[in-house]
C-alpha cells in the first residue's frame, strides 16, 4: 500500500514534461510531498495549478542535473523547508540519435551528464539523507529496454550506452547498500516506447521516430502507475527491475 507515504518527501527529477509528469502526478495524488526538478519551472508551475486539490503537494525547483550545484541546493532547500527525501524518481533523461562517425561530442555529453551523472550525484543526496534521518526510502531510476539491448536504434549508440550505464548503476548501488544493512531500496524501470518530447531530436524520417508514433504504445501513465506498484510493496519486498512493453510486441 501506498499508506506509508503518506505526508513523506518524494523528488521527481524530469517532471516537467512527459513520464516525469505523470509520476509527480500520482504521487501527488496519493498524499506525497512531490518534489519537482527540472530546468522548465514555468512548466511545472502550471502543473502545480492543476494539482492544487489533489490531496498531496507539488513543489517544483527550477534544477539542471547536468550541475553538481543545482543538485546540492535542491536537495539543502528540501530538507530545511519539507524535511529530508523517503523517495527518488531518477527520471530526467535526454536521448539523441547521430551515427557515431558523424555525431557531436557535445551532445555526447550532455546525455552522459544527464543520465548517467545527473541519476548519480541525486542519489548521493537521497541517500544521505535517508541514512542520516534513518528513512527507509526508495529510489527509483528510469532506465530503457535500451538499457539491456540495442533493439532498434541503429544510428543511437550512445543514449543505449548510457542507458547500460544505469543498469550497472542499479545493481552496484544495491551492493553498496547491502554492505552498509541498509533497508533503503532500489529498483529501476524499462519501459518500451512512449512518445514524449524525448522523441522530437528523431530525424522525422528514421525507423524511431515512427516507431514512437504507433497508437499502441505505452503511456506516460503505465509507467506512472508502475512506480506506484513498486512503493506499494511491503518492506520484505523489493523489485529489481520492471520491463514494460505494448503488448504484440516481442
Ligand atoms: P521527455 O523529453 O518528455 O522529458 C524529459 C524530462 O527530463 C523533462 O522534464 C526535462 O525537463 C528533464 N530533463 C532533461 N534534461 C534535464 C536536465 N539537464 N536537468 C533537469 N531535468 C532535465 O522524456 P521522457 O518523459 O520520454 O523520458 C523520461 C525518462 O524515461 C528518461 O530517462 C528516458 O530516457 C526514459 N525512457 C523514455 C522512453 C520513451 O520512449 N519516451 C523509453 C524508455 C525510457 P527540462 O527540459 O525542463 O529540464
Amino acid at each position: 500500500s501506498m499508506e506509508k507515504w503518506v505526508g513523506k518527501v518524494a523528488v521527481v527529477t524530469g517532471a516537467s514534461a512527459g513520464i516525469g509528469v505523470s509520476i509527480a502526478e500520482k504521487l501527488v495524488e496519493h498524499g506525497m510531498q512531490v518534489v519537482g526538478l527540472a530546468r522548465r519551472k514555468f512548466l511545472m508551475d502550471e502543473h502545480k495549478n492543476r494539482w492544487k486539490s489533489k490531496k498531496g503537494t507539488f513543489h517544483p525547483i527550477k534544477c539542471d542535473v547536468m550541475e553538481e550545484s543545482d543538485i546540492v541546493n535542491a536537495f539543502e532547500w528540501i530538507k530545511k523547508n519539507l524535511g529530508p527525501v523517503s523517495v527518488l524518481i531518477n527520471n530526467a533523461g535526454i536521448g539523441g540519435y547521430t551515427t557515431l562517425i558523424n555525431g557531436d561530442a557535445a551532445k555526447w555529453k550532455a546525455i552522459f551528464d544527464t543520465n548517467v551523472l545527473g541519476l548519480c550525484m541525486a542519489t548521493k543526496e537521497a541517500i544521505n539523507q535517508m541514512t542520516e534521518s534513518k528513512i527507509n526510502g526508495h529510489i527509483i531510476h528510469m532506465n530503457s529496454i535500451a538499457g539491456f539491448m540495442i533493439p532498434f536504434h541503429p544510428n543511437a549508440n550512445v543514449y543505449p550506452a548510457s542507458k547500460h550505464a544505469v543498469t550497472a548503476l542499479v545493481e552496484t548501488l544495491r551492493r553498496e547498500l547491502n554492505l552498509m544493512k541498509s533497508k533503503i531500496k532500489i529498483s529501476d524501470i524499462s519501459p518500451g516506447l512512449v512518445n514524449t518530447e524525448i522523441a522530437d531530436v528523431y530525424d522525422s524520417n528514421s525507423y524511431l521516430a515512427k516507431a514512437v508514433a504507433d497508437p499502441n504504445n505505452l503511456k506516460c501513465e503505465d509507467i506512472a502507475d508502475a512506480v506506484i506498484y513498486i512503493l506499494s510493496t511491503p518492506p520484505h519486498v523489493q523489485i529489481h527491475e520492471l520491463v514494460i512493453k505494448p503488448v504484440n510486441e516481442p
